[in-house]
């Protein structure tokens, strides 16, 4: 059982990041400064030199975390009344969405584990697109009780 919000599973190794000092993420961008294949991995040991942007698992948690996370989507309001408009943006927004939610939904990452579980999809086929993500619910996930 991992701790939610303090441990995650190294997309590059597939074992257990003990704690957010253990965790890096790395990402890559495209000629058009569009930024994907955003992974969660262990600090030095499991680094992809063909990725070369990276910031530490902290950097994107709690408070601080949703002010840098929201940055990815939008320049935000004061850039755009400067004019100052910067060309980056996210390329695959589900992509990017679930990487939001693995930093900053409680539990989502060891429930994000048991997704193609094909029970659990056809539990899911009549649930709006709120619902499977809401904390008690991923609690359900996880424990199989659905
Ligand atoms: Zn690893």
């Amino acid at each position: 059982m991992l701790k939610p919000l303090e441990q995650w599973i190294c997309d590059v190794c597939g074992d257990v990041i003990e704690s957010p000092e253990q965790g890096y993420v790395i990402w890559r961008s495209d000629e058009q400064y569009s930024d994907f294949s955003f992974k969660v991995i262990h600090q030095k040991k499991c680094d992809i030199s063909e990725f070369p942007s990276s910031a530490a698992v902290e950097d994107f948690l709690g408070e601080a975390g949703l002010n840098y996370l929201l940055s990815f989507l939008s320049i935000g309001r004061i850039k755009i009344l400067l004019g100052q408009h910067s060309g980056g943006s996210i390329k695959d927004m589900h992509e990017f969405v679930d990487f939001f939610r693995r930093m900053q939904t409680p539990y989502y990452e060891e429930a994000r584990t048991k997704f193609s579980n094909h029970d659990l999809l056809e539990w899911f086929s009549d649930s709006n697109e709120v619902y499977p993500y809401q904390t008690e619910v991923l609690k359900k996930i996880i424990s199989g009780s659905y």
